[in-house]
């Protein structure tokens, strides 16, 4: 039997993952993004040992875990006291720690990762729509029409393939703006350190190392930069900006010979540092369901996952920004005697790094 013909829309991390995983199995499949070439913009910083696990058999982990910095650990403050502090690693395997990378540089391993599997990803190719019977998907891309077996939509947040076929979103918008920072710093004491500095009112900021100089800031205070407590010596501002946070889901991850995968199919906080992560897993898992021929289990199995973490990362997101008294009261307690108990510290760590 030949190999199925698969278009895949979107050469972000999830689309790459689903690409290299396929080729791995013996299919290349045609890979198409309607940016003129990758992307300079980072996103996502934070890879999880899942993640790392997913793409070890690729070659791309290894290439990940030379670029990327290995986050020492979690420092949480009551604003610039420290009231917990969750070292990393806590165990010899290599992957299980937090790996800080920009997703522009993840994406370019993915790329190169697939392109040594004998793949080719085509910029400037837009889908505009696609028609479906139950032999084949036929898809209208840059006005001349493609047909295909599947295709798998990782064409993100506002998927054209979710819209084209009617598909819901469900779910709500959050509240309130974030703002973020990429700024290069000249002295930070544990540099490798990922923060979170709780400040009055429901307010808080978060610091994340995206290489040995460069941090990420993200706060729901307006200014970024204004928001850390501390004294940083900024020598750099690469990016200043605000996002808003999404918290949605598709309700079927199998729509005929469509499938979602990444934030086509989920999105949420990026609180928590699950959502490209979350992708790529989601990405691995169909790729491989496609050599094994068990399609049918993909909804079951991803969609349960996609709502555990949105989960995880909605409570992430309450805790963080709760402006109630006695909540945060209590918090900063928990925190201040969990520091001093080695196994909640560790039971810390763990829900930390686990996907
Ligand atoms: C500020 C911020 C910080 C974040 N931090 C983290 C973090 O630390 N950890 C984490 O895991 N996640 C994080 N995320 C989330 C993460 O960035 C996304 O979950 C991830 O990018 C999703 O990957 P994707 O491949 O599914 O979609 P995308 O990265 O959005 O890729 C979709 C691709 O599809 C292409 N496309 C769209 N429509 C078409 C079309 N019609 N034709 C052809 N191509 C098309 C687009 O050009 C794009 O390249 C963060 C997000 C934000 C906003």
């Amino acid at each position: 039997m030949s190999a199925p013909k698969i278009l895949i829309v979107g050469a972000g991390p999830t689309g790459l993952a689903a690409a290299i995983e396929l080729a791995r199995a013996g299919i290349i499949p045609t890979i198409i993004d309607r940016k003129s070439g990758p992307s300079g913009l980072s996103r996502a910083v934070g890879i999880l040992p899942a993640t790392m696990h997913s793409l070890h058999p690729s070659g791309a982990a290894p290439k990940i875990a030379a670029a990327a910095v290995r986050i020492s650990g979690m420092r949480i403050h009551k604003g610039a006291q420290q009231l917990l502090h969750l070292p990393l690693p806590i165990c010899d395997d290599p992957y299980h720690q937090m790996f800080g990378l920009p997703q522009n540089q993840t994406e370019a391993i993915l790329r190169e990762t697939f392109e040594t599997l004998g793949g080719h990803v085509n910029f400037g190719q837009s889908l505009t729509s696609i028609s479906q019977n139950d032999h084949t998907v036929t898809a209208l891309i840059e006005d001349a029409s493609q047909t295909f077996d599947y295709v798998i939509a990782a064409d993100g947040i506002h998927s054209r393939i979710r819209r084209g076929l009617s598909l819901d979103y469900r779910g709500f918008d959050a509240p309130g703006e974030w703002s973020i920072a990429d700024v290069e710093v000249s002295s930070l004491r544990d540099h490798a350190a990922a923060r979170v500095f709780l400040l009055p009112a429901g307010k808080a900021a978060l610091i994340l190392p995206l290489s040995e100089t460069r941090i990420r800031i993200v706060s729901n205070l307006s200014d970024a930069l204004g928001a850390i407590p501390i004294p940083l010596d900024i020598t750099k501002t690469y990016r200043t900006g605000t996002f808003t946070v999404s918290v949605r889901q598709i309700e079927r991850y199998r729509a005929g010979r469509v499938f979602f995968a990444g934030d086509a199919a989920h999105c949420h906080s990026p609180i928590g540092g699950r959502g490209m992560n979350l992708g790529i897993v989601d990405a691995v898992d169909l790729a491989g369901r496609f050599a094994s021929g068990d399609l049918d289990g993909y909804h079951n199995s991803r969609h349960s996952e996609g709502k555990r973490i949105m989960d995880f990362s909605e409570n992430a997101r309450a805790t963080l920004t709760s402006k109630n008294k006695l909540t945060r009261a209590a918090a900063f307690t928990a925190m201040r005697v969990a520091n001093h108990l080695p196994l909640l510290k560790r039971k810390a760590v763990e829900n930390m790094l686990t996907l």
